[in-house]
């Protein structure tokens, strides 16, 4: 069905009964106690291709670690990445902190209301400047994300709904009285009864305003899309280890796991040369530890981790001004990091890496 004749009537009628179903049957989750406009962004960053589940266990401990923007906006990146550990997609950890950098500096810590502004942070896109608008400012704005698509082409049978009339779709439905309880009902709906497979229609408050339900096309709609083949990449990776620590290497700023800490890979350079190009010597044999898989949304990574015992490099320190004079490059400098048992709570390790290391350390027992 067109946008512009979808009757009044049918909006109203959708509104009343899934705000209703909302009041009695929402669940309490730690981001909806509460509208503050700071809360409910960091809730808005963590649920992006997130299950809800996992960001429970975040969301609070991370309030706790920065509870406003300015603490936040203060932090190092180290900090905010290692706060981030285990929820993956990183960028968004270093978008939502530079995020807070520009609010405490340009907005007096204010996170802004007009929707411009919000749009303009990093990692703030159309989904999530109509969420944060709605729910912590009370802006009748539509928010789109994968839940309410699914909701949408199922109320109008539209097989494939393209994001402009998904727009206009959603605009007309925005409820003028209570959008953030709107952008929630929609997305709860979408999350916990018009699921992606087998959807609970008997219980579905808006089942009597379903095209794709009377239509018997529930099952497909919308169409899925095609599925995108995903390449495997083999990455040998060094574990170059010491007196019962390991050194991890901070990954370049741009691409994949940007910024983060990782053991060095191995790419045209074997495992001795590598050592050397990094300043250790090496000692005894060789050694492996098993493969570790993980699927990134773009690439299937196989990590096969060698281990090595090293030599380091004594500590140079350009404090000191012998070594400034000798003309000594300082090492490990900052992008090379030990890491042992009792540190390892202090660095930010993605969940491949830090599986590795694991292995590594039960390896050394
Ligand atoms: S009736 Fe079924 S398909 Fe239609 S919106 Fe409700 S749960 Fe989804």
């Amino acid at each position: 069905m067109k946008p512009e004749l979808i009757p009044p009537a049918t909006a109203s009628g959708v509104r009343r009964s899934l705000l209703d179903h909302y009041d009695r049957t929402a669940r309490d989750l730690p981001w909806r106690r509460d509208t503050d406009p700071y809360r409910v962004l960091v809730s808005e960053f963590m649920l992006q291709q997130t299950r809800v589940e996992t960001v429970i266990k975040y969301y609070e401990p991370w309030l706790e670690r920065f509870p406003s923007v300015e603490a936040l906006a203060a932090a190092d990146e180290d900090q905010v990445l290692k706060a981030w550990e285990g929820l993956g997609y990183y960028r968004r950890a270093r978008n939502l902190h530079k995020a807070s950098q520009i609010v405490a500096e340009r907005y007096d810590g204010a996170i802004p209301s007009d929707p411009e502004a919000l749009r303009a942070l990093p990692g703030v896109g159309e989904y999530t400047t109509g969420a944060v608008s709605s729910i912590a400012f009370g802006i009748p704005a539509p928010a789109v994300d994968g839940n309410v698509r699914r909701v949408f082409a199922r109320l109008f049978d539209e097989a494939a709904p393209t994001p402009s009339w998904l727009r206009v779709v959603a605009g007309r439905f925005v409820s003028e009285d209570r959008p953030g309880d709107w952008t929630q009902a929609l997305m709860e709906l979408g999350a916990t009864v018009c699921t992606p497979r087998t959807p609970a229609c008997v219980e579905c408050p808006v089942v009597a305003w379903c095209a794709a339900h009377a239509a018997g096309t529930v099952d497909e709609r919308p169409a899925p899309p095609r599925k995108r083949e995903v390449p495997t990449r083999v990455i040998p990776l060094a574990v170059y280890h010491t007196s019962g620590k390991a050194l991890v290497q901070r990954r370049p700023a741009n691409g994949l796991l940007a910024g983060l800490w990782a053991f060095p890979e191995l790419n045209e350079l074997g495992l001795e040369d590598c050592a050397l190009s990094l300043g250790l010597t090496p000692r005894g044999d060789s050694g492996t530890l098993p493969d570790v898989e993980h699927r990134f949304t773009h690439l299937h990574a196989r990590y096969v981790p060698a281990v090595l015992e090293v030599e380091p490099r004594p500590a140079v320190n350009l404090a000191s001004d012998d070594d400034a004079e000798s003309g000594a490059a300082p090492w490990p400098g900052e992008d090379l990091r030990w890491i042992g048992a009792e540190g390892r709570s202090d660095t930010a390790l993605p969940v491949a890496q830090r599986k590795v290391f694991e292995s590594w350390l039960e390896s050394m027992e």
